[in-house]
């Protein structure tokens, strides 16, 4: 598909490791999904894989999302480390990327514990409190949900 250049080059981030850096620091990403000629959002915590360069997210098994992604895997998403609007400035300081990929459902039981690592070592501070205290069987994967986007393409941006 052919994209645009950004409007303000000065703005862009350009370096992998600061675009990965952002996804490291973000908590949730707002992925845009389509369907037939209809949009859908939804907000999703994600623990980000820089070695498959992907992003994990826990989930039900079921609902609008999944019925979006079953017919159309193509996904677009956004992470914003939002450093608060600029009082006096008329500016919001921040740092973005935009992300362009395909989300799937992740079904082997390797990369569903795999995944959960990642989101727990994404998002806790103490990931083995949250292990010891709530471990989940090898069965009861069967009942979690678990979604992978990969990453194909990624552009960053900031401000100021
Ligand atoms: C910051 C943040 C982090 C989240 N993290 C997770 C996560 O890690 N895992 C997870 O499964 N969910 C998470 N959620 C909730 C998520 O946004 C969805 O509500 C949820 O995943 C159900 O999505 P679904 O498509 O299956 O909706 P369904 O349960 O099928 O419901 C679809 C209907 O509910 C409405 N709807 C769905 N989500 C929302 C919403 N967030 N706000 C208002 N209306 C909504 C839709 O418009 C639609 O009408 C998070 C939400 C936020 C805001």
């Amino acid at each position: 598909m052919p994209r645009y250049h950004m409007n303000r080059a000065d703005l862009a981030i350009t370096d992998p490791e600061d675009l990965r850096t952002i996804l490291r620091r973000g908590k949730y990403t707002v992925i845009a999904l389509c369907r037939e000629n209809e949009p859908y959002v939804v907000s999703l915590s994600y623990g980000y894989d820089p070695a498959k360069n992907a992003l994990y997210f826990h989930c039900a098994l079921k609902g609008l999302k999944l019925d979006f992604i079953e017919q159309n895997p193509r996904a677009c998403a956004t992470v914003i480390n939002d450093m608060g609007y600029i009082t006096g400035d008329c500016d919001h300081a921040f740092r973005s990327v935009v992300l362009w990929g395909e989300m799937s459902l992740v079904r082997e039981l390797d990369e569903k514990k795999h995944a959960v690592e990642v989101l727990l070592n994404s998002l806790e501070p103490d990931p083995e409190v949250i292990k010891k205290r709530s471990p989940i069987s090898d069965p009861s994967y069967d009942k979690v949900g678990i979604l992978r986007f990969d990453i194909r393409e990624m552009t960053g941006k900031r401000r100021p």
